[in-house]
């Protein structure tokens, strides 16, 4: 576990701390409120603060005086409806704040996402932790032969444990640098800001996340993806678990109607139309290109 029986005593504190609300609370959500979910090897993700329910995605849709809940099957079907029909806003009423600690390469996929609040932990003002992201040997991937942004099996034998040897020994021998160079003994010692560009891309850095529901599913709809890097997938899984516990409706109309949904462009859906006619169809005849014929097979056998 990545985190220190210190910080450990600290989260229990935030846990066992209680206070009277009229606001609403997710049951679902306050059984993982200060929780660090572990994600790779050092990495966790907690949850810090949460507003908002299915509820409440309700409530706004219908600009309600009151609860917003008309009956507990309406509000699930309203929720179906507006994720169905890109009705977004209501969604955008339910916010997490999340700490999340993540390798700095995984830390430049995920900021991408222009849609949230972060806060980063500060390497000009403080030391960085000696922590390194060394992949498990499963995912030690070779090089991808057919997709140049992706990953084929793993590596193996001598290739293997040379590589791995090759990331252990480069990420010590860098923060050995880091530690000698910042170090005051009989020397002035470099700034932290200059001394830790030296630090391999694998090294864990820390940050504060806050984002609206709406834009947490479009990150997850990108992140928790088959396609998305093994890496930054392992966050967002661990981040759905989370959203279905806290907004079981909204997760469910998300899993529904944009995870497990596939778009077909116009031309795909001529030739669908076709087959479902008993026309055969075949990339030739189709009017999609080689690619696109690929990709529409493959949704086809999924
Ligand atoms: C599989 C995959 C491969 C990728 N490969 C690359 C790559 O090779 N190189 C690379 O640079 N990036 C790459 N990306 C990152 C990608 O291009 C997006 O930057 C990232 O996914 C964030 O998406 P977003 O902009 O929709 O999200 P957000 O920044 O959260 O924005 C959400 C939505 O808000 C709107 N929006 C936000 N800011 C603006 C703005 N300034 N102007 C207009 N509209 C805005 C857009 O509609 C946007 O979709 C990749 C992403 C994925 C998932």
């Amino acid at each position: 576990m990545p985190l220190s029986p210190g910080q450990l005593e600290e989260i229990e504190a935030q846990r066992n701390q209680t206070a009277p609300t009229r606001r609403v609370v997710a049951p679902g959500m306050e059984a993982h409120l200060y929780t660090a979910h572990p994600v790779l090897d050092h990495g966790f993700v907690r949850v810090i603060d949460y507003m908002g329910d299915d509820a409440a995605i309700c409530q706004a849709a219908r600009v309600s005086y009151g609860k917003g809940t008309k009956s507990v099957q309406n509000d699930e079907g309203l929720i179906r409806y507006l994720m169905r029909h890109w009705h977004s806003t209501p969604f955008e009423m339910c916010e997490i704040k999340l700490h999340v600690k993540l390798p700095v390469f995984v830390a430049r996929q995920w900021i991408r996402h222009r849609t949230a609040n972060v806060n980063e932990y500060s390497a000009r003002y403080s030391i960085l932790d000696r922590e390194f992201y060394i992949p498990a040997p499963e995912n030690l991937a070779a090089q991808s032969e057919v997709n140049n942004q992706g990953r084929g099996a793993a590596l193996e034998g001598e290739e293997a444990a040379r590589v791995l040897e090759y990331l252990k020994a480069d990420s010590a021998r860098a923060y050995d640098h880091y530690e000698e160079m910042i170090g005051q003994d009989g020397q002035q010692g470099l700034a932290r800001e200059l001394a830790r560009m030296n630090l391999p891309a694998n090294i864990y850095t820390q940050w504060y996340w806050k984002v609206d529901l709406h834009n947490l599913f479009h990150f997850l709809r990108l992140r928790a993806d088959a396609h998305a890097q093994y890496e930054i997938r392992v966050y967002a899984d661990a981040l759905c678990k989370v959203v279905a516990d806290w907004v079981p409706f909204a997760y469910r109309a998300f899993e529904d109607y944009r995870l497990g949904a596939v778009t077909l462009s116009a031309q795909m859906l001529a030739c669908l139309r076709r087959m479902l006619a008993g026309e055969a169809v075949t990339q030739e005849n189709s009017g999609l290109t080689a690619r696109e014929w690929r990709e529409f097979q493959a949704v086809l056998a999924d």
